[in-house]
Parts: C-alpha cells; structure tokens; sequence
C-alpha cells in the first residue's frame, strides 16, 4: 500500500466557530482582501472583529463565478491595499476567487500562464499567500483543496490553477453559516456534495484514507439532504451535509473525480449556470452510463463493486446493487426538483461538442472506466 494525502494546514470544525478567525488570522497577518459572495453584508460582523483584532480589511465582493479578469481585478485591489494575505467567506466561487488571488499576488504575470488545458500551465514559481477559507454552503469542499476553478468566456471552458501551496492554511466550517440558504442552493450544492462523495470513491485514483471521507460522507449526506430539503433549519441535518461536504472535499483533493466534473467544466463555462446545478443534473446519467459500461467490459473488476457500496450506503439496504444506487439518485434529483440543462440554455445541437471538451477535461481522467464517444454522448444528451 502507498498513498498520499494532502489538506488544509488547520481545519476547525462546529458551530460557531466562525468567531475563531479573528484570532487565527491576527497570527497570520495584518492586512487581508476579504473576498465574499454577492452579499458582502453577511460577513460585516466578521470584519469588525477581524479590524479589532488589529488585521486591516480590504472588501471584495463577487457576484459570479470566478473568471481570470475578476482574479486580475482582485489581485490588484489586494496589492493597492498591501494585503499579506486573502480571507475568502462565502460558496465555492467566493473561495476559488480568495484562492486564486492568494496564488496570482504572489506571482506576476497572468492566470493564464498557469491554467491547466486553456493555458499555459506553468507550475506556480512562488508559494500563495495564506488563505483562511469559510464555506456557507455545504457543496463545494473548495476549503480543502489545492485548485481554483477559472471561467474564461472567450475560451467556453473552465479550467483549473492547481498547486500545493494553495491549499487553504485555515479552513472555518461553521455549519451556522448555512441555516439560510435559499432551497435550490441547499439541493444543488447537496447534489454536489453527495457527487463529491461518489467519484472519488469510484475514481481510478482512490486511495484507503479518501475511501473511508467517502464512505463516512455518502451515508450522512444520503440521510441529511432530504432533511436539509425539507426544513433548512434542521440544524442537525445542516451539520450532517456540511461534514459530509468536507468530506468530498478531502476526498476530491486526493482522488480527483469522475464524468460529471468532466463535463461540468464546459457546461459552466458556456452557460450560465451554477456549478453545483450542472452536476446535480448530470449525476444520474454518468452513473447510469458508468454501471451499464463496466457491467459489459469489466464485470469483475474493483469498479464495479464500488458501485454497488454507493447503493447500499446511499440507500441503506444492504442487499442493494450497482442499479438500485442509480435509481434512488434519479429519485432524489427529481425529489429536490433539479432542472435539466435545457433550462440554462443548452440544446442537444450542443451535445457533439460537450462531449469533445468533456472528454478532454483534467476530472475525466478519473473516471473508472474510459467511456465511448457514444457513451459520452448519452450522459450529457440525457442531462439536457
Ligand atoms: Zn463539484
């Protein structure tokens, strides 16, 4: 057995525990570009105890998912200001967004010198600044991981800034955070975490200590999603989906991920829709393709077996099958009224070239089995 694991420097899980990053980040700086979503206003608190704590606070608030010239503008913002280090509260775009301007203050030149498949690629020649990451979602993981997801409009694909020293020095999951976060978040940034949770487990790349994250995480965001659904203010429910979301994200750092993530790149990079609904409308059909296309090429394989634990840890029957896993998937999308790519613009006359991107993308590369043009063609045909 050899494997690898890496993760946040600190990681400090609980409710409430969002009042701890005065203190940790007083230790780290002085100065830090506090990157938010679209209501900034939600981490005022925050600031003013950040500026007690003798830590200056230079506001940056996002309002969509990162893109290259919003990281430019940030960086700038950061340096005029003198910032030593990013503070990042709010989804998976406002701690990409943190985690990319920590990388690019540090670095001269442009994003795209340093973009995995739309740039250059070059590894990042000094270490990102520190970063103390906040979710308020329970989705992403973004906390625990070493890239940041990049939109280039021009481009029509996302693509990643990967590097180890990116990785967050403090991640701060209060599950308080997210007691109020509207429906169609809860269920979309659920799905993603629940999808987080799965393809690690079947990635070509899973390893013993991401498959026990993955195992603890799928059977407490199968039990808590349709709680959190349900009522949101189900506190023991919205703790369950964020220790699971955590999960995904130590397991995603380590073992990469699968066909939805692949395809999620060029569907979020072409349409506006966000990250975590595109991946809760694909789910179900990459999971589908997957079980029929190892079923036929690899019925013994490790894969294969893997698929029929999601089922029994996801459904809670412990005599179910690889199919049964797939079917309450689709049950609990439709349960959680996810919408179908349609409803962001994309039409099947888009499908030849999704699955050209798809299929060039870094996360399909951990997807268990290499599926066929035809293959790639049905999941994403069937998410529209
Ligand atoms: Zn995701």
């Amino acid at each position: 057995m050899r494997f690898e694991f890496a993760t946040a420097g600190r990681i400090i899980f609980g409710e409430g525990t969002v009042r701890e990053v005065p203190a940790a980040a007083a230790a780290m700086g002085t100065c830090a570009l506090i990157v938010t979503g679209a209501s900034p206003e939600r981490a005022a608190p925050l600031l003013a105890d950040l500026e007690a704590a003798g830590v200056a606070c230079m506001p940056f608030a996002v309002a969509g998912e990162p893109t290259v010239e919003l990281i430019l503008r940030g960086r700038n913002q950061a340096l005029q200001a003198g910032c030593d280090m990013v503070i990042a509260m709010g989804g998976g775009s406002a701690i990409d967004t943190g985690k990319a301007v920590a990388a690019m203050i540090a670095n001269a030149g442009d994003p795209l010198d340093y973009l995995e498949v739309i740039g250059r690629g070059q590894p990042l020649a000094h270490p990102a600044k520190p970063v103390i990451a906040i979710p308020t979602t329970a989705g992403t993981g973004s906390e625990v991981t070493r890239n940041a997801v990049l939109a280039s409009p021009e481009r029509g694909v996302k693509a990643s800034l990967r590097s180890a020293s990116m990785l967050p020095r403090l991640a701060v999951v209060d599950p308080e955070l997210t007691l109020h976060l509207p429906r169609a978040i809860t269920a979309s940034t659920g799905l993603d975490a629940l999808t987080q949770l799965i393809e690690p487990y079947v990635s070509v790349r899973a390893n013993p200590m991401t498959d026990q994250f993955c195992v603890e995480g799928m059977r407490h965001a199968a039990e808590a999603l349709p709680r959190v659904w349900a009522d949101g203010g189900d506190r023991e429910a919205r703790s369950h989906m964020a220790w699971a979301s955590l999960l995904g994200g130590l397991a995603l750092a380590n073992a990469g991920l699968g066909a939805v993530h692949g395809f999620a790149a060029p569907v979020g990079g072409r349409w506006p829709a966000p990250h975590g609904a595109v991946c809760a409308a694909v789910l179900p059909h990459a999971m589908e393709v997957n079980v029929r296309a190892l079923r036929s090429r690899a019925p013994a394989g490790d894969a294969l077996r893997r698929y029929d634990e999601v089922a029994r840890l996801i459904t809670g029957q412990p005599h179910a099958a690889a199919e049964d896993g797939v079917r309450w998937v689709g049950e609990l999308c439709r349960r959680l009224e996810i919408p179908p790519l349609r409803t962001y613009g994309v039409t099947q006359a888009d499908v030849p070239s999704l699955v050209q991107q798809g299929a060039k993308a870094s996360s399909m590369k951990g997807n268990p089995i290499v599926l066929t043009e035809e293959e790639l063609q049905e999941v994403i045909a069937g998410s529209i």
